[in-house]
């Protein structure tokens, strides 16, 4: 069995609906390995509010 308790719940937050000042921020829910990812997730991801890849950084 592999063990949970490393798996921890994040949410991604696209950084280019941030800075535009939209009422909508795109959002991704994902997990991460807080063990093997100590550092902040980034990610390239397909924003559905711009409609194309931008940078997705974690949020607490
Ligand atoms: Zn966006």
């Amino acid at each position: 069995m592999a063990k949970k308790e490393n798996r921890v719940n994040i949410q991604l937050e696209c950084q280019s609906c941030r800075k535009s000042g939209l009422p909508g921020v795109a959002r991704y829910v994902t997990q991460k390995n807080k063990k093997k990812t100590t550092a902040r997730l980034e990610l390239r991801k397909y924003c559905k509010f711009e409609r194309k890849h931008t940078q997705f950084k974690e949020v607490k």
